[in-house]
């Protein structure tokens, strides 16, 4: 960030007086520009045994399967977000059942929030973003294509809740570490 958005004049990177942390600030109007981590909303959509898939279209991780998911817009509530984005990128109709999986991603600043859900029915079809949407079974699931770590981390609790016979929500960080990801579940 260099120019404020407000004034457009350059902005300085220091600690304000009552603050402890480095931030934007605007030379001419004052205001700081105050950063702050983006959620994802993102759903599993599942039908029967099977979960809903899509095969991305874009980068990152083009050609990669994800669960549909993308960050919030403004206004939006963050359920509404998980069903924006489900239907935008799978055309897919989804009824929510709980928020399952809530992660936090430090080295991205991003939160992750996946939404357990149930597809309303089979008319679903690849979106914009989207090369192809399929229902896998737990044994076909292609764990060396997922386009994301948060992603193959909701799949792994879903399969294990599902076969536990004990679905609950998990929380947890993915730490970056020399190029590799790493999962800590936080709250047991
Ligand atoms: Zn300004």
């Amino acid at each position: 960030m260099k120019y404020c958005c407000y004034c457009s004049a350059e902005l300085i990177y220091e600690i304000p007086d009552d603050d402890n942390r480095y931030r934007y600030i605007c030379q001419s109007c004052e205001i700081i520009h105050y950063q702050n981590p983006k959620i994802v909303a993102g759903s599993i959509p599942v039908w029967e045994d099977q979960i809903l898939l899509c095969k991305r279209a874009i980068e990152p991780r083009y050609g990669y399967w994800t669960l549909p998911a993308g960050f919030m817009e403004l206004g939006e509530t963050s359920l509404e977000a998980a069903i924006r984005e489900t239907l935008e990128e799978a055309n897919a109709k989804i009824e929510v059942e709980d928020l399952y999986a809530i992660f936090n991603l430090p080295y991205v600043d991003q939160v992750y929030m996946m939404f357990k859900s149930r597809l309303v029915d089979l008319d679903f079809s690849p979106g914009e973003e989207t090369q192809e949407v399929k229902l896998f079974d737990e044994g076909d699931i292609p764990w060396n294509e997922i386009a994301f770590t948060t992603v193959k981390q909701t799949l792994k609790f879903y399969f294990e809740d599902r076969n536990n016979g004990n679905f609950h929500q998990h929380t947890g960080d993915i730490i970056k570490k020399d190029g590799k990801y790493d999962f800590v579940e936080t709250l047991l």
